[in-house]
């Protein structure tokens, strides 16, 4: 995770994640699913701002970049309060650790929400790493780790630096995986969400055959098209007869001439594989075009 500290205050860059391999293995007996997930970090980021509250005070407010384009609706943004993860994750911290410093946290929303991306996951993991450093705790890497899972199966793949990770248990079980090449993306999300509580409920634990394991052969011999070939959402399926706007992305993205195309995470932004930066930005350029929604060009993080 990229920081920057400066006059006390500490900024941090909180990535989005696409799910390039998303197996359902079955339902658990807590309620949760067992998962094998290959999450990649993009480079689409909300930004976090933390600096100290001299009267012990803990606040938070939330922004939009201000960059949204004429005409495009106001992007939706979560609620500053004690619901919102960012929050969750500083009282977490204040509760367990027992110290009575205050902060001022300022979220600036680029990560559109209820999409698929984990913005909230990756916001939690920003707090949990800032709080951290501005409130000297000295936390160790497995103790962070232990109260990310503790908010959120997302939260702890933020905190690895690796680009990308296979995950496992409800994935909170991290094996970092550094990308051996950049990847070029375009992502989409139209304009209806979902929860990821409603498709999970509508999944069944999946047909497919092959593991993250080959894809991430793939990856490592650089072939591009094997890996497009080894994508796999079992939550695509549940989550296209939940919003048809999912399907109607799968046929155009379908007719264009990406790598490989799929939904992320629960949905609903779908991604395609690019060749390039530049063929991830004339791709973009016709979605926009087509008025499917917001349109992203990120790339993998070195
Ligand atoms: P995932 O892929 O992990 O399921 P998602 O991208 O579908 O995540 P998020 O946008 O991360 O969903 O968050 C889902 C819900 O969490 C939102 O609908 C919102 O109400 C709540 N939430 C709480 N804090 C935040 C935050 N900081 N940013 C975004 N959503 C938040």
């Amino acid at each position: 995770m990229q920081s920057r500290d400066q006059f006390n205050s500490v900024t941090l860059a909180a990535p989005a994640k696409l799910n390039l391999f998303l197996k359902v293995l079955g339902r658990r007996s807590d309620g949760y699913h067992e998962l094998e997930t290959l999450m990649v970090s993009v480079g689409l980021y909300d930004t976090l701002r933390i600096s100290p509250d001299p009267e012990g005070r803990l606040s938070m407010s939330c922004h939009d970049s201000g960059r949204v384009q004429t005409g495009a609706p106001k992007r939706e943004l979560p609620p500053a309060d004690a619901d919102n993860l960012v929050l969750r994750a500083a009282n977490l911290l204040r509760q367990i650790t027992g110290t009575k410093q205050g902060a001022r946290l300022e979220l600036i929303k680029r990560i559109p929400m209820a999409a698929g991306l984990a913005g909230g996951s990756s916001d939690a993991a920003a707090t949990l790493v800032g709080l951290n450093r501005l409130w000297n705790l000295q936390l160790a890497p497995h103790e962070l780790h232990d109260f990310a899972a503790q908010l959120g199966s997302d939260i702890p793949f933020f905190l690895c630096s690796a680009a990308a990770a296979v995950c496992r248990g409800r994935g909170e079980i991290v094996e970092p995986l550094p990308l051996p090449l950049r990847l070029h993306f375009v992502i989409a999300r139209p304009p209806g969400g979902l929860s990821t509580a409603a498709v999970f409920k509508q999944c069944r634990p999946s047909p497919c055959t092959w593991s993250s394991a080959q894809l991430v052969e793939a990856c490592f011999q650089g072939r591009l098209d094997s890996m497009a070939i080894c994508f796999h959402n079992s939550l695509q399926e549940p989550a296209e007869r939940l919003c048809a706007e999912v399907g109607t992305l799968r046929r155009w993205f379908a007719r264009q001439g990406f790598v490989g195309h799929m939904m992320s995470g629960s949905g609903t932004s779908y991604f395609g594989l690019c060749r390039s930066r530049r063929h991830a930005q004339q791709l973009a350029a016709r979605l926009k075009a087509a008025r499917l929604g917001d349109v992203f060009v990120a790339q993998s993080r070195p």
